[in-house]
């Protein structure tokens, strides 16, 4: 099913904005998912832990391969049903990262992570939210062989979107993890931050764990605390990324900052600064400061920001 245009941020943030129908009602049909396995246009992705393996067309890398194809590269853990591209089925095929490693030395494949892939434009974007969907499902599956319960291994049902404990018949369901990404605001100033693993010069959004037991606004409010010790008023959903690293979403909010004194927690931050509008409008991906990518949710809440969409504090929501 086509996204409808007039939802969400523009342009699309990467990894969102799926063409793909999950189809989650035929996943307990086996039979209706070999049909769909041995379907003529049929096609999968391949992934080994952080590795996808592509077709290495020269110019061009493409991600999808027939089943037969991909039968052939080796023996796959799992098979996840991820839904239909209009009537075409696509499946994610997990296997050992081992195994992909090996296929390096095929001339005619890459092999790469997920994330140069997405930053370097390897393949059409309309394959990143069917691997995202694939990775982050296969990841899952990587890590919960055994059930948390008893103990037993679990076996895989539903096209890939259950395990099954056959001893104490616990079900265990793929899980996402909720992170919180803010941009914490006041007035014509924003506060942006530099964590170890950044490239140089580059600077973003805070960001950290949602806890269990916590709203989005208190798990906002707790990080930007901890990690540069501003107390935050207002906390505004903006937009939401899916993450698959391993399987996280982006919750983007604004954070409306009341106190001025950053403390900088040098365990998360290599160091974090107020930045005035007017500078970032004047600096922004230059050399000696860079911002994070346009179709990441990070650059998006400081781009909506900049460009005067956001309520900050005194607006009328306060
Ligand atoms: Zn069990």
């Amino acid at each position: 099913m086509a996204p409808r245009p007039d939802l969400g941020p523009h342009p699309r943030l990467g990894y969102t904005a799926s063409a793909i129908d999950r189809a989650a009602a035929v996943r307990h049909d086996d039979t209706a998912l070999m049909k769909y396995w041995e379907q003529r246009n049929a096609g999968c992705y391949v992934i080994g832990g952080e590795l996808v393996v592509l077709k290495d067309l020269g110019e061009d890398s493409d991600p999808l391969f027939a089943p037969e194809a991909a039968c052939a590269l080796g023996t796959a853990r799992e098979k996840i049903f991820l839904g239909l591209a209009d009537d075409a089925p696509r499946f994610g095929l997990g296997f050992d990262p081992q195994a992909v490693e090996l296929l390096k030395t095929h001339n005619d494949l890459k092999i790469t992570d997920l994330r140069l892939i997405a930053v370097q434009g390897l393949v059409g974007p309309e394959h990143l939210p069917p691997l995202a969907e694939a990775k982050a499902v296969i990841g899952w599956h990587a890590r919960h062989r055994f059930c948390p319960n008893c103990g037993a291994p679990t076996r895989v049902v539903q096209g890939g979107w259950r395990r099954d404990c056959p001893v104490c018949k616990a079900e265990h369901f793929p899980r996402t993890d909720p992170v919180v990404i803010m941009l914490p605001i006041a007035g014509d100033r924003c506060v942006l931050g530099r964590s170890p693993r950044f490239p140089q010069t580059m600077w973003s959004c805070l960001a950290g764990f949602c806890e269990p037991g916590e709203s989005i606004e208190e798990a906002a409010r707790r990080e930007v605390a901890e990690e540069v010790g501003l107390v935050c008023a207002q906390v505004k959903y903006f937009a939401s990324q899916p993450w698959p690293f391993p399987s996280s979403i982006m919750i983007g909010c604004h954070a409306e900052a009341l106190s001025e004194n950053i403390v900088v927690d040098r365990e998360e931050l290599e160091d974090a600064r107020w930045v005035a509008r007017s500078w970032l409008l004047a600096h922004a991906d230059d050399d000696e400061f860079r911002m994070p990518r346009r179709d990441s949710i990070a650059r998006r809440l400081i781009d909506d920001w900049l460009a005067g969409d956001i309520e900050t504090a005194g607006g009328a929501e306060r």
